[in-house]
């Protein structure tokens, strides 16, 4: 099916080119959308040297609604991308979650007996005997259980942005490298010719607009509940990690890189504040995981990279849909730590709304959750 009618995605990051590619394979020609970015494509949260996704991300080990569809669509939608590329984009991997104290033990324990079957990945809780396998590189809790999650997925972000970009550009879609300065809605103009999007270099005109812009939409939307929280991950070498090809994840992460290396972090702050040292940085990620990863105290540092990710306060789950009181004017935004477990299988209901007026958007994911007056919109 080939679907017309012009949209602009703003914002080049795993949000924007994710749906960027739903939209083309839902039927949109790639002469029909154009993507603007203003700094480089991958340049903002997305740009992190690897991630991890899951079934459970969070306090819990039940899943919270939505994430079962999610991780299922993400996970076949990275195999795909992975089918057909020879560099590696994403590999499944065992997620350890051991309850480091009393009150997390008792949390994992309710939530572990709430499991439903059929869920698109094992939850287990590893026997001793199981448990011991992993010691002395992990130091696992003896006196409380270790739960295991299968599979996790571990994905080289820089290759999967530039994939994406990749595949959009070669189906004819323009990318602007810069930044959108405004939009001015149809109804403000003496032309009728749809949303106007304001660069340095004029204006375009489109009849559909999609803000995938991350940290910068309290800009937009000055009056939405929206924090902004920097973090640092790093990635460290040690020979202990030789081979390694098990995930912890317990607060903080280790995610094995390949070699001797992993990522591991991340740090946690209002991006408010001033950005912290880089010695600091490190300082909370070796602390942070030091009593589980022993090597992680005198393991060699590679790279801290930096980052912010928006969060909707209180419930965390991202904004997703038409904007309340603006026509044609859509948001993909707020995925917090959840980008890759979430955006796939929105991406694609997203486009279905976007070109099929269907709406399978769930409500907890939806803009239209907050009411009229949270989405005042504002030239940032
Ligand atoms: C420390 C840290 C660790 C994380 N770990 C994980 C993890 O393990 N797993 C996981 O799934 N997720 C993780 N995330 C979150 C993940 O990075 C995000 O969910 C995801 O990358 C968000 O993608 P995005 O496209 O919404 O944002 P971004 O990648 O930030 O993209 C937004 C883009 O919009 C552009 N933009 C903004 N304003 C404008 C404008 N006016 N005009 C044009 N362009 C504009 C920006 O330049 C940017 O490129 C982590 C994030 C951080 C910070």
């Amino acid at each position: 099916m080939t679907v017309s009618g012009s949209v602009a995605i703003i914002g080049a990051g795993l949000a924007g080119l994710g749906l960027a590619q739903a939209l083309l394979k839902a039927g949109l020609s790639g002469e029909h959308l154009q993507v603007f970015e203003a700094h480089s494509v991958g340049a903002g949260a997305s740009g992190l040297p690897a991630a991890l996704m899951h079934l459970t991300p969070g306090r819990s080990l039940f899943p919270k609604p939505g994430y079962a569809p999610c991780f299922a669509f993400s996970q076949a939608w990275l195999e795909a991308l992975q089918s057909d590329s020879a560099e590696p984009l994403a590999a499944p991997l065992l997620l350890l979650r051991p309850a480091l104290d009393g009150a997390v033990a008792s949390r994992f324990e309710r939530s572990y007996a709430r499991l439903e079957p059929g869920l698109p990945a094992q939850i287990s809780r590893l026997s001793a005997a199981q448990a011991a396998v992993y010691r002395p590189l992990f130091a696992l809790p003896e006196l409380t259980a270790t739960y295991a999650v299968q599979p996790a997925w571990r994905v080289a972000m820089p290759a999967l942005i530039q994939r994406l970009s990749q595949t959009i550009q070669q189906a004819g879609v323009v990318m602007h490298l810069e930044r959108v300065r405004c939009l001015l809605p149809p109804s403000t103009l003496a032309s009728r010719q749809g949303w106007q999007v304001q660069t340095q270099s004029g204006l375009h005109s489109f009849e559909r607009v999609v803000l995938a812009v991350a940290a910068d939409l309290p800009l937009w939307f000055p009056e939405l509940p929206l924090q902004r929280m920097r973090g640092e991950v790093a990635v460290f070498q040690h020979p202990q990690f030789e081979g390694l090809n098990t995930a912890l994840s317990s607060g903080g992460y280790v995610l094995p890189l390949g070699g001797q290396r992993v990522l591991a972090g991340p740090t946690f702050y209002p991006a408010e504040q001033p950005c912290q040292s880089p010695e600091w940085s490190v300082q909370q990620i070796r602390q942070g995981l030091a009593a589980i990863v022993p090597a992680m105290a005198e393991a060699e540092l590679e790279q801290l990279w930096s980052g912010v990710r928006t969060l909707v306060k209180h419930q965390r789950e991202p904004l997703v849909g038409a904007v309340p009181g603006f026509h044609q004017l859509y948001v993909f935004s707020a995925f917090a730590t959840k980008g890759l477990l979430q955006i796939p299988w929105l991406a694609q209901a997203l486009a279905e709304l976007l070109l099929q007026d269907r709406d399978r958007i769930p409500d907890y994911f939806k803009a239209g959750r907050f009411p009229l007056e949270s989405w005042r919109l504002a030239c940032p």
